[in-house]
């Protein structure tokens, strides 16, 4: 079956199905979007591109930027980077402050808040201008520079922001936060106020699937053997506290984030992303996930 068909019958069964997932309110900026939108788009290294419904639309990535961050801290720094940040599953809701406590101020992984705070922290350090070389990172990794942040969805964010503060500041107890908590915050705040559609994340992520490289003109981003540790923390960390139910349903390496989008790739083959806001009571999108497990069911081909 050609790949285009597949994602038609997804689309189908997709609508067909009730969305009883609600869209995050905490972030107010966010709980003002269409419920209904609903997109996906994979781009394959062999053959290109396919796609449906609101592929082309932006949306907030959210915790997305997350592997971004990491991304990039690891193409500036080698393994001092995971004396402050770990790469276990933490099995605890995404802005959770109860581990660190226990664990010195050192987070789980770089996906939960706490860990993408420490890997903000880290590219504050070393970035003259972090929030603009983040920037450009995407405009790099995916040929496009109009992506840009939403400031609604970021000065909305930053109203709200008094956990993220918190954890800022339990772990700056603890040492392991370096800068100004606000510098720090906003660099944070900044990364998940970028908007981009399920085409271009799908195009950013192709550099996982690729071996650290861009397929559209061979650079290399990171070289690969970092890539395998950046897809392995995806598997075990990129869902919240339902990283094994994703694994179990959809078999492949992934980030979501609560403004409803999902990417993930399969080495050697594809990246994929799915856009539908609602989420489930985990935070990740309800339907994204029921895509991608129709993606991965459909084809019979998962990582496993
Ligand atoms: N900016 C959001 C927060 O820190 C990201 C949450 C997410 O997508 O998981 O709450």
């Amino acid at each position: 079956m050609q790949y285009q068909e597949i994602l038609n019958i997804i689309e189908a069964e997709t609508l067909n199905r009730s969305n009883t997932g609600r869209v995050a309110s905490y972030i107010p900026e966010l709980a003002k979007i269409d419920a209904d939108k609903l997109g996906m788009h994979l781009y394959c290294i062999n053959s290109g591109h396919y796609g449906f419904g609101d592929e082309n639309e932006r949306f907030s990535i959210q915790s997305i930027s997350k592997v971004f961050s990491l991304t990039l801290a690891m193409s500036l720094l080698d393994d001092e980077l995971f004396k402050r940040v770990d790469v276990e599953p933490s099995g605890d809701p995404f802005n959770s402050l109860i581990q660190l406590e226990y664990e010195n101020g050192i987070p789980r992984n770089p996906l939960i808040n706490a860990g993408a705070l420490v890997i903000a922290d880290t590219l504050v350090s070393i970035l003259k201008n972090p929030q603009e070389e983040f920037l450009n990172f995407i405009h790099v990794i995916t040929g496009d520079t109009t992506i840009d942040i939403n400031s609604k969805v970021f000065d909305s964010e930053k109203k709200h922001s008094y956990r993220n503060a918190s954890l800022l500041n339990l772990m700056k107890s603890f040492g392991n936060i370096k800068n100004d908590l606000e510098t720090v915050l906003d660099l944070y705040i900044y990364q998940c106020s970028i908007e981009m559609s399920c085409k271009e994340l799908a195009t950013a992520f192709m550099i996982y699937a690729n071996a650290g490289k861009i397929l559209s003109n061979d650079v290399q981003i990171i070289p690969s053997g970092k890539v395998k540790r950046i897809n392995a923390i995806m598997q075990t960390c990129g869902f919240y506290d339902e990283a094994g139910e994703f694994s179990f349903r959809v078999g492949l390496p992934g980030k979501s984030g609560v403004g409803g989008g999902i990417a993930a790739i399969h080495p050697g083959h594809y990246a994929v992303t799915v856009w539908s806001p609602p989420l489930n009571p985990k935070g990740n999108s309800k339907l994204g996930m029921y895509a991608l497990e129709r993606l991965t069911t459909l084809t019979g081909f998962s990582i496993f």
